[in-house]
């Protein structure tokens, strides 16, 4: 288990449960012991000035794949189907060399931390499978740039071409690599929680079986069990596209959402992530089971997804985290940024404005409320003691905070994560003057842009545009047929 630190952080105004007040925070062993003005600590604690500062939880990242860290800028305007063709590299044979994993990881992790995400929930595909091997330079990265991280094994153990509409999925997945067997999916779970899953702690890790429609119903009741039996964290992606609404229906004759249910999968321990394409009946049936929704918005809007129904979800008491997606559809991973366009889009709608997510639901979704999505349920997200000591500074004379009426309100609507110049993750400083602390940017940056371009180079080209072609069309037909949801906007 990483050792927490000790750290008396002092002087800032800090937002905590009960409003809004200059305090001082003091930190053991990773956790927040005490906040209260004036702490009186020992000469030899180290401190950090937060005089001048906003002092806010840390935020948390509830969706995202460090596996597209290298992808920002190389896709546009291409529906999920499409696009996943291109970002999961399903043709590509070889895995990235370690080196290269790690460069991508902790390139991801600088990004997050600077922009004031000390916590992530990393899904994590890796072509063309993941194995210990592949997941240990993840985990040092994390663990070096201090990060908080949850990995979750990103699997699926059906042929990508078996899991669109309208396709037979036979001559296409006969020229991709067979899936991994559950059998040794399963085997490779338990060795890496093992190995590196620290319960309560900075690494965790989880099961990501990738969606209802890519898992054998076997792999989903395995990995869901594992999640269980040892309390890992589970999440998988639900109801994305209209594409995947259909499927769902013309398959079984029920929603994903529905047919979970019957399998007894939903409940507190799931996550499903962006449910875009919800009925009314499927938001009832997350509700009663506690099932929690994250709500990636900016990736559903550059992936033309449509628009999650975050008012109707929070009426009905789901709980929502918020979640940025890959580099290869959110290129900042900004959790300010995700936090103000989903107070601000979802306004869009009209209706009761008494029922508006505010700006201050916009933050509790990416603190509070996200802390189950990483498997730290109540001890990530408030400043108060017995929290985890994971913390982000602002300053106060950030353009957006001049003059302070509002902090948390300026803070979402006004803020961008550039603007976080120091980061504590489990009591200790990991990002100080705007800068990720011991991460060597140069070198950095010149594996970044080195293995970027072998990952590309370990793809097969015509694979990919052969398959392009085959969704597109799968893609226009599926637009013509009308459904009983429908999360577009239309005119
Ligand atoms: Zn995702």
């Amino acid at each position: 288990m990483t050792a927490g630190g000790d750290l008396l952080v002092h002087g800032g105004t800090v937002v905590a449960p009960g409003g809004v007040a200059t305090a001082d925070i003091l930190l053991q062993r990773g956790a927040i012991a005490r906040v209260a003005p004036g702490i009186d600590a020992p000469a030899d604690l180290e401190r950090l000035d937060a005089s001048g500062m906003l002092v806010l939880p840390g935020l948390v990242n509830s969706h995202m794949h460090s596996g597209e860290n290298f992808n920002p800028g190389l896709y546009e305007n291409l529906p999920l189907d499409v696009w996943f063709v291109h970002s999961h590299q399903v043709t590509r044979t070889e895995p990235l060399a370690a080196e290269g994993i790690y460069a991508r990881t902790l390139l991801g992790a600088t990004l997050m931390l600077e922009s004031g995400t000390t916590s992530c929930v990393d899904f994590l595909y890796e072509a063309p499978e993941i194995t210990l091997e592949t997941l240990e330079p993840v985990v040092q990265a994390y663990r070096d740039a201090g990060m908080r991280a949850t990995i979750l094994l990103g699997v699926a153990d059906k042929p990508f071409a078996a899991s669109l509409p309208l396709s037979d999925g036979g001559a296409a997945a006969s020229r991709e690599a067979p899936p991994p067997s559950l059998e040794r999916i399963m085997r490779l779970a338990r060795d890496a929680v093992e190995r590196w899953h620290e319960p309560g702690g900075m690494t965790g890790i989880g099961l990501g079986p990738s969606a209802p429609q890519r898992c054998t119903p076997e792999l989903l009741d395995a990995t869901l069990a594992l999640a269980r039996e040892r309390g890992l964290v589970w999440q998988t992606h639900v109801l994305e596209t209209k594409s995947q609404a259909y499927t769902s229906r013309h398959w079984h004759g029920a929603s994903f959402v529905e047919l979970l249910s019957e399998r007894g999968m939903l409940g507190p321990e799931a996550t499903l992530v962006h449910t875009v394409w919800l009925s009314d009946r499927d938001i009832d049936l997350m509700a009663r089971t506690r099932t929690t929704a994250v709500h990636c918005l900016l990736s559903n809007l550059r992936l033309g997804d449509g628009i999650a129904r975050l008012h109707a979800l929070r009426d009905a008491g789901v709980r929502v985290a918020l979640g940025t997606d890959g580099r290869g559809c959110d290129e900042t991973l900004d959790m300010f940024e995700l936090a103000k366009m989903t107070a601000l889009v979802h306004k869009a709608r009209g209706g009761d404005f008494t029922r508006w997510v505010t700006a201050a639901d916009a933050l509790d979704m990416c603190t509070a409320a996200a802390s189950i999505c990483t498997g730290h349920d109540g001890r990530t997200g408030r400043i108060e003691s017995g929290r985890l000591g994971d913390l982000i500074l602002v300053p106060l004379d950030a353009p957006a905070l001049v003059p302070l009426h509002d902090p948390v309100r300026q803070v979402v609507y006004g803020a961008a994560g550039s603007a976080v110049r120091a980061a504590v993750v489990n009591g200790r400083v990991v990002v100080r003057d705007g800068q990720t602390v011991g991460v060597d940017r140069a070198r950095l940056e010149a594996h970044a842009h080195r293995y970027a371009a072998e990952s590309r180079a370990g793809e097969r080209a015509s694979d990919a545009a052969r398959r392009e072609t085959d969704g597109g069309a799968m893609y226009e037909e599926v637009e013509r047929i009308d459904l009983d949801v429908n999360s577009y906007l239309r005119n």
